[in-house]
Formats: structure tokens, sequence, C-alpha cells
């Protein structure tokens, strides 16, 4: 017992739990991939990592938990990710924290470091892209800025992993200051003598409640009241004498814009620059002037006032472009391989249910989904090369005075982008929208971006029914969806979220190379997801939907036969024995597939699908789909197999559905709508929930569910009056 919690005790000494945290894009995410061994998504984006995530590194018998924190500019708790850093620093005291600093932007970079440094939590900083520090010319000595600072610097560059043992020796050090001498943890920046004063007055005053000053670092604190944060405010409730302490503080602050003429706020913010200015003037030698970078002389083009926005869209356009142009071949080569499988185990298989479950079900339902694998792969390959290039920020300012119109803001425009992949990562990477109202509305509108699940419904449809230019015809689609999302955007801003946009407040990180194995790893991190679910929910799916459309058993009665023949004679009477056996076969396989219990329930809800053109068979797909949309895809394989199965002449899925009699191209494109717009997988639905909570999500879905039918049936039918 007692030996058991020694170890306890030693195990805990010997675990250290540092949180990295640092401004978005300084690399935190990939310094913690190289400290950890983890492969997370890093992005050439502000913002990207909107959770934290920890992960484990052991050395010499130490355990360093690491936790990657969201990208912060300040502890100013505006936004999401600023309140989540926050509170974790706060609440959960991590026992050292390593600052990752972008060493291009040194300056501002250490505005964040300071903060963190008066919470009271030993803080190394990682000098990371000092790669690019060097190129530009900028020369820092790490040494000298510890020394003014009082915070251990080490240089390091994520990519290369350098730099990643002096960190961890440095991280060692700062957990045991006794061991390295005297060193550097008790300095803090230092403010003007009549501020200090006042901090010093409010530090003991909040320091005679002991048990709030264990949970709260007084001198934070102090600060933090001075520039009257509101957050601050409302965690001084717990002090013993919260009115004696909030009054001393109001009385500081105002003496301080009395005795400096200006907000003390402000007054608070000029003093720390002030410091780091002064200390990196000490620390940082720039040997070459900085002359017309590179990255400015393409941005004089990209960021253009007028070019900016068609340059954006011709961008998209390429991109969707070359995804269909490259994707055609191998996804042609996959759909004849299932073709060739399903023929070979036609032959095979001699159990009569065992194939068609095999073949139409396991193959004609998962095979499909798998034929679109290759478009995934060259989407997501295509927006990652935007995104680490530096291109999608450029996007969001190009496009911002554009999203404006609509009540939206640049900042939008990256998790509308990522929705054309997927809806999950972009209701999730809206949280780098400061303003909750501008985060709610880019999160209802990005399921309405066609994601990659809805991208094989429209291909299939627009190359069954416009084989002309079935590239242009999903563009439409695509075009229509950003259409609906900002107009639904703007209807939102002028009724139940009434209010300004926050002012646009992101930086341009510079352009960089794509690193090749960065882009593969979105690339496969995306695509294994969408195989994943063709291999679990989609093949199950596919089982029971192949279960419901084969089952119960229906039989040709011999009469009816008799009367399908005479009736089939009389219409065509000169025809041969195989048109006639043709014909009765696909007969039954019609009316055993009405005869099921797909079949039934399309029946059933087809009423309500009827004003937008759909069959039964339609309506059962759909009601399927609501799940996934690939299934929709899927679904229709399985019955449109079941349809035609022994007509040999069907040339698979398309095909098959070209030769409905009751799907025309009009049916075919409020097919495609109705898809584009109803609610998004439930994925997506549990990613929106989570983010913004039930009452939003009940609205969404409800909204959709509406906007898809109304939307569908509005186009039909006027499209029935005017073809
Ligand atoms: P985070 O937002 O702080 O998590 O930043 P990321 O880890 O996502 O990195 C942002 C971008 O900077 C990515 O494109 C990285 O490849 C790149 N990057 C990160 N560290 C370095 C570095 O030390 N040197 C250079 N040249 N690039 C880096
Ligand atoms: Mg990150």
């Amino acid at each position: 017992m007692t030996r058991s919690l020694r170890q306890e005790g030693a195990m805990r000494d010997n675990t250290l739990r540092i949180a990295l945290a640092g401004n978005p894009n300084s690399g935190k995410t990939t310094l913690f991939n190289a400290l950890t061994g983890a492969r997370h998504k890093v992005g050439n984006y502000p913002g990207v990592t909107v959770e934290k995530r920890e992960g484990i590194r052991a050395r010499a018998g130490r355990q360093y938990r690491f936790i990657d924190l969201p990208g912060i500019y300040s502890l100013t708790a505006y936004s999401i990710d600023e309140v989540v850093a926050r509170d974790f620093l706060l609440e959960e005291k991590p026992d050292i924290i390593v600052d990752v600093l972008d060493s291009t932007n040194l300056e501002r970079n250490l505005y964040l470091c300071l903060q963190m440094q008066e919470l009271g939590i030993p803080v190394v900083g990682a000098l990371n892209m000092s790669d690019e520090a060097a190129a530009k010319g900028m020369l820092i000595d790490e040494k000298n800025l510890a020394e003014t600072l009082g915070i251990p610097m080490v240089k390091t560059v994520g990519p290369k992993g350098k730099g990643i043992e002096e960190l961890l020796d440095c991280i060692d050090r700062a957990k045991a200051p006794q061991e390295a001498g005297r060193l550097i943890h008790d300095k803090f920046i230092n403010y003007k003598e009549e501020i200090e004063a006042k901090l010093g007055a409010l530090q003991s005053l909040i320091g005679e409640d002991k048990a709030f000053g264990a949970k709260y670092p007084e001198r934070w604190l102090a600060v933090k009241l001075l520039e009257k944060d509101a957050d601050a405010y409302s965690r001084l409730k717990e002090h013993a004498k919260a009115p004696e302490v909030e009054k001393a503080a109001h009385d500081a602050a105002l003496w301080i814009e009395k005795h400096f003429g200006k907000d003390s706020e402000i007054i608070m913010s000029e003093q720390r620059y002030g410091y780091i200015r002064g200390a990196a003037r000490e620390s940082v030698r720039v040997t070459k002037t900085a002359d017309f970078s590179f990255t400015e002389k393409i941005d004089a083009v990209i960021m253009h006032k007028f070019l900016s926005l068609p340059i954006f869209l011709f961008v998209l356009w390429g991109v969707f472009q070359l995804t269909f142009l490259l994707g055609e071949y191998p996804m042609q080569a996959l759909e004849n391989f299932f073709g060739f499988l399903s023929g070979r185990l036609n032959e095979a298989v001699s159990s009569d249910v065992l194939r068609s479950l095999v073949v139409d079900g396991i193959i004609g339902g998962v095979g499909g989904v798998f034929s679109f694998v290759p478009l995934i792969v060259i989407l997501f390959f295509l927006l990652s090369i935007l995104e680490d290039t530096g291109y999608m920020s450029r996007a969001a300012f190009a496009t911002d005075k554009l999203l404006h119109t609509f009540g939206l803001h640049g900042q939008s425009v990256f998790p509308m982008m990522l929705g054309f992949g997927c809806s999950v990562p972009a209701v999730m990477a809206s949280r780098t929208l400061k303003n909750p109202r501008d985060r709610i509305i880019t999160i209802l509108i990005t399921p309405l971006m066609s994601c990659g699940a809805k991208l094989p419904v429209h291909v299939l449809l627009a190359a069954a029914f416009f084989p002309d230019n079935p590239a242009n015809m999903v563009i439409l689609i695509y075009s229509i969806g950003v259409v609906l999302a900002l107009g639904s955007a703007l209807a939102l801003k002028r009724t139940v979220l009434k209010g300004d946009p926050t002012p646009f407040v992101m930086e341009l990180p510079p352009y960089r190379a794509p690193t090749l194995q960065g882009v593969l790893w979105h690339v496969w991190e995306k695509t294994w997801q969408y195989v994943k679910k063709a291999g679990t929910v989609i093949l199950a799916s596919a089982v029971l939907i192949w279960a419901v459309t084969h089952f119960p058993a229906y039989e040709l009665s011999d009469e009816a036969q008799a009367e399908l023949a005479a009736a089939f004679l009389l219409e065509n009477p000169g025809a041969d024995g195989a048109a006639l056996e043709n014909y009765i076969e696909t007969s039954a396989a019609e009316s055993a597939l009405a005869y099921s219990y797909a079949g039934r329930l399309g029946k059933f809800i087809e009423p309500v699908f009827r004003p937008m053109g759909f069959t039964w068979k339609i309506a059962a797909a759909s009601i399927l789909g609501f799940a996934a949309k690939e299934v929709i895809v899927s679904t229709l394989g399985i019955i449109y197999r079941v349809g035609t199965e022994e007509t040999e002449e069907s040339e698979g899925l398309r095909e098959a559905i070209r030769s409905d009699p009751d799907m025309m191209p009009l049916t075919a494109f409020a097919l495609m709508l109705f898809t584009l717009i109803i609610p998004p997988c439930f994925a997506a639905l549990a990613a929106i929930r989570a983010e913004i909570g039930w009452k939003w999500l009940g609205f969404e879905a409800g909204f959709l569910l509406i906007a898809g039918w109304a939307v569908s049936s509005a186009v039909y039918q006027i499209g029935r009056l005017v073809l």
C-alpha cells in the first residue's frame, strides 16, 4: 500500500504536464507532432487547431505530456480559442508552458509570452521558424533575449525536428530551477512605477484570501483587473473580500486613467509593447534590410484590389475542373473492375440468395461508393495545396468585401471551403470566428457547401443525364449551394441573428512551399475516413438495404407471366423469344422491388416526394440517404441492379438509371438539388450540436429539410411548365 503510494508519487514527479501555447500559425502543431511523434493536422492557416490534444514523449525515465492548445494572440478571452486556452492554463495549471513563437514576427509573438509569464507558471520559449528568420537576415541572440525577459529560449525548426532535444533539456531545467543555479523564472515585466505601486497594493489585497490566492496567480489577476478584464472580474467573485478588491481595482484603474490620460487597458498594453521592443532591440540584429520579398511580389497580384476576387473564383473553378479531369480515368477503371468482379462472382456463386447479396448488395452498394475515391483524393489534394501554400488566407481577404454584403466575414471562407471536403472539420473550423453570431451563421450555412459525400450523387446523375458536360453541371450544383449559403446568411443576419459583423482581423501567413509529407498526410487522413465509412457504415447499410429491397420474396405466378406475355405480344407482334423473355424478367424484377419492404416504404412516402418528380424508388433512396449521402448512391445501385438484374446489356448504374422511364434530366436535377440542401449526415449534425447546441441543431435540420423540399419542388414544377 505504502509502496504503491510512493511509486505513484515518484510517477507524478516524473511526469510533466506541458502546455504548448502560442499565436495561431506559429507552428505549435508541427512542434507537437515532432515532440510526440503524433501526426495531427497542421496547416498554413491561422486557427487550424481548434481543440486541445494530448500526446506523450518519454525520455530518460521521464514522461512529458504535451497539450497542444489552440492558437491565440492574447489571454483576454475574446474568442472561443482564447477561452479554451485560458481556462486550461488557469484551471488545469500545467507544470510548464512552452510558448511557440514565430521568430519572424518576434515582437508580436512575445506579447502573449509575457502575459503567460504573469500566470506564474514557468514559461519556456521555443523560437520556432528560426530557419525563416535566418533566411530573412534576422539574427536572434536567444541567450540574451532569455536573460532580458527571464524566459529560457530555444531555437527550433518544427518540420525538421531541429531543437527538440534542446527544448526538452530546457523543460527539465525549468522544472528544477535550483539545479540550474539561479535561473530566471522569478522575473516579470516591470510596468511604470506608478502602475507597479497600484499592482503591489492590489496583489497583497488579493493575497489575503489564501485559498483564492492558491487558485489564481495574484500578479496576473491584479494586472487583469487593472485592464478591466470582464472574465477576471467574474473570477474575482469567488474571493472572500470580493467587493473590497473590486472597489480597489476600480479606483486604481480610474487613477491610472486620470494620471496618464488614456484608457488603462491601453496603457498596460503600451507598456508591454515598449518592454518587448526594448528587449528585441538588444537581442535581435537585422543584417539584411527587407527587400521587396517573394511573398509581397506575389501578393501584389493575388491580393490586387480588383483581381483578387476573380482570381479566387478562377482558382475554385480550376480545382473542380482539374478534379474531374484527373479523376475520370481512375474512376472508370474502378467501375470496370467492380463490373468485372460482379461478372465473376455471378458465375462462381451458385446459391441465388447469396449471389444476390454479394453482387447486388455488397458490390453494387459499396463498389458504387468506392469508385469515387479517386475524386475525393484529388479534391483533397488540391485543397491541401491551397491551404499549405498560404493561399486560403488570401482567399479570406479576397472574399471579405463580398462576404460583408451578405453579413458574413472573410474568415468564414475557410470553413466554407473546408465544407467542400467534409462538413465536420468545417463546422469545427468556425471556432476561429470571434463573434458568436458570425460563428453560428457560418456553422449553419456550411452544410450547404456541397461535401465530398454528396459528390458521388452529383457525379452519377450528371454523368447519366447531362453527358455533354457533366463537370459543368456539378459545378453548377456547387455554385447553387454557395448562392443558397450566402442567401441564407443574409436572411439569418436580417432576422434571427441581427447584428454587425466584427471588424476583420486576420494576418497573412507567408507563402510556403507545401511539403509533400504534409499534403499526403491530409489526403490520406481524409481518404481513409471516406474509405472507412464505405467499409463500415455504408457496407452495413448496403446489406440492410439489400435486405429491405429483396424481402419479402416475390414469385411471379404462371398466370401473371402468361398475362404479361400476352400483353407484350399484343404490342410487339413481331418480337422474338429473347425479347419476350427479357421483358418478362425485367417486369418481374420491378414487381419484386415494388413488393419488398423498401418498395412499400417508398410507395408510402411517395406522395411527399411527388412534387419533386420522384418516384418511390428515388424516395426510398433519399430517405435512406439521410444518414449519409453516399448511401443514396449505394441504394440506387442496389435498387437499379435489382430492376435490371438479368438484362445483360446493363452497363452499370448510370445506364440503368438513365433507362428508367420515370427519370428525366429535370428529375435528376431536382434530386441533385434535394441532396445538396437536405440536412447533412449524422456525423455533421453531431458536430453542429457539439458546437452550438440542440436548439440550433433543430433549427438547422428543420430549415434545411423544408428548404430542400421547397427548392426541389419549385424547380421541378417550374421546369415542367417551361420545358
Ligand atoms: P499552428 O497553427 O501553430 O499549430 O501551426 P502549424 O503547426 O499548423 O504550422 C503552420 C505552418 O508553418 C505549417 O505550414 C508548417 O509546416 C509551418 N512551420 C511550422 N514550423 C516551422 C518552422 O520552424 N519553419 C518553417 N519554415 N515552417 C514551419
Ligand atoms: Mg495547430
